[in-house]
């Protein structure tokens, strides 16, 4: 049996999602013809409160148009040290549309200090480059940002002239794990991008939502970085597919990943960070020098996650309560074996 716990973008289409793809009705989306991908970018859109979407090949890509939709060369976006968008994108914004980051450190709750970002946007003086944008993520590394940080975020923006970015590649995460519509979070923000190929379970694919005017401008973008895909109707069903019958179950992800983090978090050798998992993400420190033998040991019995010294384990729809079972058994057999 293997338990495949590195992320939750490993979700396979189920069967009835394929069969969903095979008969969708396709067009030429560069055309803008295809209506089971205006279908989708509609369809999101409006369950995130905003005007419009861009299908888009991924999170990186989504991510990467709205900045390059927001600033200018020149500008710079406020972000966190640890954030997606500013660690695991290669750089894109600043290699591909001259936008400085002004990464900042993370609270422990994975916030980032409203004082620190009042501190870090710049005069408007020619020597410094043109504080533009703050972007969020959430959930970051698995913790849901609370609302009324949003809300004070938000004030921060709005009030210092910033465009506010969120990267919700999880966001349904974050709404299910505080029980409310997705809206209530991604309508405070300008734009955000929303990854499908995640804990939803499809193959391919994020939606970025903001106003008309920037998925427009946001359009151009994704044309030049090679984003503008063909019959992608087959895809987009996937994610209205997901939209409508996805969502809610993420809950069971977070309660198995629960369920994992209190059945282990009392083994010696490990801890279970924060004591558990507020979404699908459960994160555990072992010593650096036994962890990569434990990893191993883990893997070849079909336990799979990643990292050095602190683990991530990551629950998504292709787990079931056996994977928790086994994963459970796994890995305390070999933590008081080898930790
Ligand atoms: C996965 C992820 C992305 C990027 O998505 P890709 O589709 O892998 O490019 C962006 N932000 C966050 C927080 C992610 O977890």
């Amino acid at each position: 049996m293997i338990v495949d716990l590195r992320s939750d973008t490993l979700t396979k289409p189920c069967s009835v999602m394929r069969t969903v793809m095979a008969k969708a009705e396709v067009g030429d989306d560069v055309f803008g013809e295809d209506p089971t991908v205006c279908e989708l970018e509609s369809y999101l859109a409006e369950l995130a409160g905003h005007e419009a979407g861009l299908f888009c090949a991924s999170g990186t890509q989504s991510n990467l148009v709205a900045l390059l939709s927001h600033c200018q060369r020149g500008d710079e976006y406020i972000v966190g040290q640890n954030a997606h968008t500013y660690r695991y994108e290669a750089g894109g914004a600043a290699v591909l549309g001259s936008i400085q980051p002004q990464p900042l450190e993370h609270e422990s709750d994975g916030s980032i200090c409203l004082h620190k970002i009042q501190a870090s946007i710049k005069a408007d003086d020619f020597h410094f480059a043109k504080s533009r944008l703050l972007a969020l993520e959430n959930t970051i590394g698995g913790k849901v940002l609370p609302m009324s940080y949003l809300r004070q975020a938000k004030t921060l923006a709005t009030s210092n002239n910033l465009q506010f970015h969120l990267d919700g590649a999880r966001v349904f995460n974050a709404a299910v794990a505080i029980n409310k519509p997705v809206s209530e979070i991604t309508g405070l923000f300008d734009s955000v991008s929303i990854c499908l190929s995640k804990g939803l379970g499809c193959p391919v694919g994020s939606v970025l939502v903001g106003t008309r005017d920037l998925i427009e401008e946001a359009r151009r973008w994704r044309k030049m970085v090679g984003g503008g895909m063909r019959q992608a109707g087959m895809l987009a069903a996937a994610g209205l597919y997901a939209l409508k019958n996805n969502v809610a179950s993420l809950k069971n992800d977070h309660e198995r990943a629960q369920v994992i983090a209190s059945s282990i978090c009392d083994i010696p050798g490990l801890s279970v960070r924060d004591g558990g998992a507020q979404t699908n993400m459960i994160f555990l420190e072992v010593d650096p020098e036994r962890s990569d033998l434990f990893l191993k040991a883990c893997k070849e019995q079909g336990v799979l996650f990643t990292g050095h010294g602190i683990l991530r384990l990551v629950v998504h729809r292709d787990i079931d309560d056996q994977g928790v079972t086994h994963a459970v058994n796994i890995i305390s057999s070999n933590a008081s074996k080898l930790l």
